[in-house]
């Protein structure tokens, strides 16, 4: 991974080497300048000197290697040159002189005692010799030298050649010594002071640099671990569901694609099982999205610890799962894996406290046999799914080609339902409620009809849920409040005694936020008075939010309308909440009516419901009364209205001012 702020690092440590190469150079150059300007000004000494003093002593000086060190040394003219050469050098910078012969021979020096020594090997000596002038800096702890000893001196010794003149040949060779300590000291302060300086601020500004670009360094990583974050967020988002961490739709697309793909090159099998659980939406709305969603989880925690390893499980809708089964052996394979996905399911789950039980119904189709494409597949899968569901749920169907039909057969319904209302296909009928004490016609339920123009009249159970599904049940529910209204208001311009109408509502319906002002206009544009109006909710349609129903039923009760609550036992009703709720009448579902003379557990529960209403203080109505030992045993429990068949289908509108005059209902009296 490219990391800006290693190589930072490295180009400030390489910058910072090249300073201090730098100034080594500079040092260098700075010594050897001191050198050359120490040597120029010897050359110049000793010009003045050959001037002065070394025609005097030339003579002797030249042959002076006839003698022995020890004369040498005693010398009378080495005494007087010691002498002449110390005057000459006195209070200067030049700290020992010594004179050689052309033979190397030490002829002369301030420390006598070096008198004699043989320097012509000596490169300073023999380039001298040469005419070439040399010099070097040396440092000595100790130096003896004309006026004493010193010590921890920096000194510049020459090798000059004597001469009369530039072109004159070579006499003798100087060597020069000169303190340059002070000098040396100087230079190297500010060496040091420079060092300090450029060195410092430069591993400052490095360091600034250094801090700066590692931070750049570290947004950079940062943002980068985000992008990479983000983009396995979104990745994960567009193919796996959120909910049940299952693989979802999109994904589900592409792995059948290239799992059809697989299967026709290999020749093999292919399993598509696509689930639906049951009555889901019954769960959703009367206990609440979380425990949907908990059903969900659960569910989808079943149906993976079913499948086998190589196959796969999908979230494909809201309460839509598939299983991809690649390399089926049979199409019992299949079945199996549906009984064992099933069996599974059938385990209660407990949610918010309950026991949920919760089923599948299943639709199977089967590479290659059904179809050849994966699209295909899904539509025969799902019309296998359709027929389950139809044949009464917690189940499976393997598609057939006859399922193609009906399936198109389902589209051409959908899309007539679309229209129905523009064209006026509607119709509502009207069922009787009777009164238990006078078994009087009281009230009718408007009871929606389609008149389908080739099936003729479709019941509402059969496309309620789609127009649900489709986003139509507001308008359709509206047309079926103002017709009931108008209708009612009719009969009762008509003359009939005032009868009561009640209008089953949707949980779409009164979700809408101006649902209380379209009852309210209902009733002012029919000019029905609210008293003859009823609303049926049933319980999943208030306990989805319990508070703003309790609200929107007060509303309802302001402006004199009633309410009943239908179905009721249907549900997964919450007694807690019912006390809370505004509310007039308490429809009990059919299906406890239904087996009322041979269940006693139906029998138990009806006496219940009864007891509730009663110290509820509100009125019991029991729907789907077929016979008269149910009608007795319901007014027993003090039922106050009856509604079925024992008295009447529900039936068109033309047919009640009919029943009305005659109050002829019960057909089996
Ligand atoms: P519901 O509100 O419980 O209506 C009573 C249903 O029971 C009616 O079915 C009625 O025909 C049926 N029924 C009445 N007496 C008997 C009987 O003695 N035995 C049996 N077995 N059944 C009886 P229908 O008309 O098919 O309506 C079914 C459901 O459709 C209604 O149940 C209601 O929930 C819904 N529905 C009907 N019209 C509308 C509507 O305009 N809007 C809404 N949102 N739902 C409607
Ligand atoms: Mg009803
Ligand atoms: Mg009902």
């Amino acid at each position: 991974m490219f990391k800006s702020h290693r190589y930072g690092l490295i180009t400030s440590i390489v910058g910072i080497g090249a300073v201090i190469l730098l100034l080594l150079v500079y040092r260098n150059l700075a010594w050897h300048g001191l050198i050359d300007h120490e040597i120029k000004a010897h050359v110049t000494l000793t010009q003045v000197f050959s001037n002065t003093i070394w025609p005097r002593y030339a003579k002797f000086l030249v042959d002076a290697s006839r003698f022995s060190k020890a004369e040498l040394q005693r010398h009378e003219i080495i005494g007087q040159l010691h002498r002449d050469v110390g005057r000459y050098i006195a209070r200067s910078s030049v700290v020992k002189i010594k004179i050689y012969d052309l033979t190397g021979i030490t002829v002369f020096s301030t420390d006598l005692a070096q008198i004699g020594q043989d320097k012509s090997r000596n490169s300073g000596f023999i380039s001298a010799k040469n005419g070439a002038p040399v010099g070097k800096i040396t440092f000595r702890d100790r130096f003896d030298t004309f006026e004493g000893v010193i010590v921890d001196r920096n000194l510049v010794a020459s090798y000059i050649p004597i001469r009369i003149s530039d072109s004159a040949p070579v006499e003798a060779v100087f060597e020069m010594y000169a303190d340059v300590t002070d000098l040396a000291v100087d230079l190297a302060e500010h060496q040091w002071q420079i060092v300090f300086w450029v060195g410092g601020s430069l591993s400052l500004f490095y360091l600034f640099m250094f801090v700066i670009v590692r931070q750049a360094d570290k947004t950079i990583q940062k943002q980068k671990e985000q992008r990479l974050e983000d983009e396995a967020k979104i990745h994960y988002q567009a193919h796996y569901d959120a909910l049940t961490g299952l693989h979802n739709r999109t994904s589900f697309a592409q792995r059948l694609e290239e799992a059809v793909k697989r299967a026709r090159r290999g020749g093999r099998m292919l399993g598509l099982l696509q689930f639906d659980l049951d009555h889901f939406k019954l769960v959703n709305d009367s206990l609440g999205q979380s425990a949907g969603d908990q059903v969900l989880r659960t569910s989808a925690k079943r149906m993976q610890a079913c499948v086998r390893e190589s196959d796969m499980v999908f979230r494909t809708g809201s309460d839509q799962f598939a299983v991809i089964m690649e390399s089926l052996r049979s199409t019992e394979d299949a079945s199996r894996l549906a009984t064992r996905i099933i069996k599974s399911m059938a385990a209660p789950m407990i949610v918010n406290d309950q026991d949920l039980m919760v089923t599948v119904s299943i639709g199977i189709s089967i590479f290659p046999q059904d179809d050849l494409t994966a699209d295909m597949l899904v539509k025969n899968s799902d019309s296998a799914l359709h027929l389950a569901k139809q044949e009464g749920r917690n189940q499976y169907q393997y598609y057939s080609p006859s399922m193609k039909q009906q399936a198109l057969e389902r589209l051409e319904f959908e899309s007539g339902l679309k229209l129905a209302l523009q064209h006026d296909e509607f119709v509502l009928y009207y069922q009787p409620r009777i009164k238990s004490e006078s078994e009087e016609i009281v009230a009718v339920e408007a009871l929606l009809r389609w008149a389908h123009p080739e099936r003729g009249l479709v019941p509402p159970n059969s496309f309620i849920p789609l127009l649900e599904e489709m986003g139509l049940i507001n308008s359709v529910g509206e047309w079926v409040l103002r017709t009931a209204c108008q209708q009612t208001k009719e009969w009762h311009e008509a003359g009939m005694s005032r009868v009561r109408v009640s209008v089953n509502i949707s949980s779409g319906q009164f979700r809408i936020k101006s649902f209380v002002d379209m009852v309210q206009d209902a009733l002012d544009q029919s000019g029905l008075d609210a008293q003859y109006l009823e609303l049926e909710l049933t319980e999943s349609v208030l306990i989805e939010n319990i508070d703003s129903a309790i609200k929107v039923m007060n509303d309802l009760k302001q402006i004199g309308v009633s309410i009943s609550i239908d179905d009721f036992g249907s549900g997964y009703s919450s007694l807690n909440y019912l006390k809370l709720l505004p509310f007039d009448f308490l429809k009990i579902d059919r299906t406890f009516v239904k087996d009322l003379a041979t269940s006693e557990k139906d029998a138990a529960i009806i006496k219940t419901i009864a007891a509730l209403a009663h110290s509820l203080r509100v009125k019991l109505v029991a729907e789907g009364v077929e016979e008269s030992r149910q009608m007795e045993f319901l007014r027993s429990q003090d039922c106050y209205e009856f509604q079925g068949f024992l008295f009447s289908p529900p039936v068109p509108s033309a047919a009640i001012p009919d029943m009305m005059s005659k109050q002829v209902v019960r057909r089996a009296v």
